[in-house]
């Protein structure tokens, strides 16, 4: 990556913007007052540029969304063509667009994992999430349930940040403060096996235990009170944390016995991202729902979806037949723009073998970070397809963590902004997840920005 100056990305990027009036996401009032934001101006590819027109290698794309890459035509054609058609038109009332029909179509095509009977349209995975709740309650309530309304989540998890969303969530920042989680909402164990396996237990035996203490949960709140369980195929947000072997045949043995839903948080594997189409079709989850967001537009424009298992629409169907309405909805739920995007994303993905794209990119990526394995700051590298994580810690140890205040974590990320690359980081757990169109070149390059950075970190 061409570098002209020394300089990390806060201090190049354009300093008007300093003291901004933005109050922004997920960021910390000091960080607005004494920092200059890297504002972003324009993107290619696999890369950004900021307002002094440095060049980045944007390893996350955007923020786990940007599939498709920074200039993909066909995506700007496809709103181009629907906004000068009909920009906007609702879809409530029986009234609709042939956008958000044919998306439904397409996705209700594409989900193989089981057959699934309706789309909902979202603006977000937020919103899917948050959808989902009233889904499943609007349900239970239907089938003269209406003590069956808890939801069970994981910690360490991510499913969004309105209410509901952020209350699944199992991130204390996300309810420190704001008086969550909502008292529906209960959680359980986080799958990650380095982390939390016992001395001498298998991936297996892991994913045994994890499943009864499950079962043991379900058991004390009363079955008859549990509505759903929630939880992403690889966890992404709380450190992109894959599932140890087994883990999801089981927890689905378990929530089927208590006829408990099975909700599948696809916002970030969807489309591609594991190196299958959905993240259910790698691990055999067999959804009863369905949230998708973020590469469904390849992050062009904001719309979300949840798919519906044929029972649960046909109840829903039924209910709001005699109820005169489902009363639920956005305004932009299946805007016409988002969804002709979508559909031109979709489209994309299967004339250019995306799934097979991601398979064959995948080693190269993984191999190659994963070969820093040996580093004394490095506690553990996991991912699969294009996702991994790198968490710092001393001693190869989960347990022995850097003190928060040498900002290791923190550290590497500037490294690597200093040599031209944007990373995720969350505390010194770093995190990447590149566009599907990145080329085996980029990925090198990635990996060699990340080699040198790792050892001006060391
Ligand atoms: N679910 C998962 C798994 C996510 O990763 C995210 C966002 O990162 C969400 C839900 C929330 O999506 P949004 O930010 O579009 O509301």
């Amino acid at each position: 990556v061409e570098q002209k100056e020394e300089l990390t990305a806060q201090e190049s990027a354009d300093k008007g913007f300093k003291g901004h009036g933005m109050l922004a996401p997920f960021t910390a009032g000091w960080q607005t007052t004494d920092l200059h934001p890297l504002v972003i101006e324009r993107s290619e590819g696999s890369y950004v540029y900021d307002t002094n027109g440095r060049k980045y290698l944007d390893s996350l794309a955007g923020l786990w969304c940007t599939a498709l890459g920074g200039n993909e035509p066909r995506l700007v054609e496809a709103a181009n063509k629907q906004l000068s058609t009909l920009p906007f038109y609702h879809s409530f009332w029986n009234r609709t667009t042939k956008p958000s029909l044919d998306l439904a179509k397409e996705l209700l095509e594409m989900f193989t994992a089981r057959k699934m009977g309706k789309a909902f349209f979202t603006n977000s995975g937020s919103e899917a999430n948050d959808t989902q709740v009233k889904l499943v309650w609007y349900y239970n309530n239907a089938l003269g349930r209406p003590d069956k309304k808890k939801f069970i989540a994981r910690s360490k998890s991510y499913h969004g940040s309105t209410l509901i969303a952020a209350s699944l969530s199992g991130l204390p920042a996300l309810h420190q403060k704001f008086d969550l989680p909502v008292s529906f909402v209960l959680h359980t164990d986080c799958p990650h096996y380095w982390r939390f396996h016992l001395p001498g237990e298998t991936e297996e035996e892991f994913a045994t235990r994890l499943a009864d203490n499950l079962e043991k949960l379900i058991l004390k709140e009363g079955p008859e009170t549990i509505a759903a369980f929630i939880a992403e195929p690889v966890m992404g947000a709380g450190g992109v944390i894959p599932p140890p072997a087994t883990y999801f045949e089981k927890v689905q043995a378990v929530v089927k016995k208590y006829d408990i839903l099975f909700i599948a948080d696809e916002v970030i594997c969807a489309f591609g991202r594991l190196g299958t189409m959905f993240g259910c079709d790698k691990y055999g989850i067999k959804p009863d729902l369905v949230s998708i967001a973020k590469a469904l537009s390849s992050g062009y424009l904001p719309i979300g979806a949840v798919l519906v298992s044929p029972e649960i629409s046909e109840v829903i169907h039924a209910q709001s037949s005699k109820l005169g309405a489902f009363s639920h909805g956005f305004t932009y739920s299946g805007h016409p723009v988002s969804c002709a995007v979508a559909l031109e994303a979709l489209k994309i993905y299967k004339e250019r073998n995306i799934v097979e794209q991601v398979q064959k990119l995948s080693p190269r990526f993984q191999d190659g970070l994963k070969a820093f394995s040996d580093s004394p700051i490095i506690g553990e590298i996991r991912g699969t397809g294009l996702i991994i994580a790198t968490e710092f810690t001393d001693n190869k140890s989960p347990n022995d963590l850097f003190p928060p205040e040498w900002g290791v974590g923190a550290y590497f990320g500037a490294e690597c902004e200093k040599r031209g690359m944007l990373v995720r980081v969350a505390g010194d757990n770093i995190m990447m997840c590149p566009p599907f169109i990145i080329t085996p070149e980029e990925i090198d390059q990635l990996i060699s920005i990340y080699g040198e950075a790792l050892r001006a970190t060391e």
